[in-house]
């Protein structure tokens, strides 16, 4: 049985007394729950703070990027190890943000998933097709090769706590979602994926995320699906009585 993740990410909104007054409404709304797990992810500067207000509660903290290097030359950016140090238990990282606006590449974002376990962070793996890809029926294709480019990098290593998040970039802040039929197809391959390349018992145990427009009243239908092991959401983590909603799926 997979523990369900509810992830919220951040991206860059929310300043100090934002996060704070979010949480604040948010925290409250939530209770303990053996089947999953809440994760709020806000911009790196404030992981010190959102870990602090949410150290007595369910909720996990993550990081919404790292570098893949420990130290050096890289102005503006961040190693793995300082997440963990301000008190992150995750990262995403591929996310398609990073992906298609910044220019990172399957190779790069590979370095960062093993520097990030290399500092003791647990990545989410963001992966998922555009628009034109899915219209060429190269969905599954684009999976693999952004999933094989981590296996390849990682390879000796264990995985099995991996989290990989199914984001398909067409649905990201669009208000377009995959039908649940859909995700659960592409779920299903990227499982299959895993299975031939980790087996089949590492692969039933890692836990993989829907993103792409979850709201609140389309997250239960999506929790419904055998495997979608919870939900990356974006615009709708902003809003503290929708993200409990989320947290709170049926
Ligand atoms: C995301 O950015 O990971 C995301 C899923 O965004 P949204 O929920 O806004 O589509």
């Amino acid at each position: 049985m997979r523990v369900s993740m509810v992830a919220g990410n951040w991206k860059m909104n929310l300043n100090r007394a934002e996060a704070a007054a979010m949480l604040a409404k948010l925290l409250p709304a939530l209770s303990p729950a053996q089947d999953r797990q809440y994760v709020v992810a806000p911009m790196a500067p404030l992981l010190e703070l959102v870990c602090s207000i949410c150290a007595d509660s369910p909720v996990k903290v993550a990081a919404q990027n790292c570098h893949d290097a420990a130290k050096g030359a890289f102005t503006g950016e961040w190693p793995a190890s300082l997440l963990k140090e301000l008190g992150a238990t995750y990262v995403i990282l591929g996310h398609s943000e990073r992906r298609h606006v910044f220019g990172e590449g399957d190779d790069f974002v590979a370095r960062k998933v093993k520097a990030a376990y290399g500092a003791g962070l647990v990545p989410i793996l963001c992966i998922g097709e555009k628009l034109d890809e899915r219209e060429a029926g190269m969905t599954d294709e684009v999976n693999r090769r952004q999933l094989d480019a981590v296996l390849s990098c990682c390879q000796g290593m264990d995985l099995s706590d991996l989290v990989v998040a199914y984001e398909p970039v067409w649905a990201i802040g669009t208000g377009k979602t995959a039908t649940p039929a859909m995700a659960q197809e592409a779920h299903e391959a990227v499982r299959a994926h895993l299975a031939s390349r980790l087996g089949a018992q590492v692969a039933q145990g890692i836990r993989i995320l829907y993103g792409g427009s979850v709201k609140p009243d389309n997250v239960d239908e999506l929790m419904a699906m055998p495997d979608i092991d919870g939900v990356l959401v974006g615009g709708a983590s902003l809003d503290p009585a929708g993200f409990a909603r989320l947290c709170n799926y049926r």
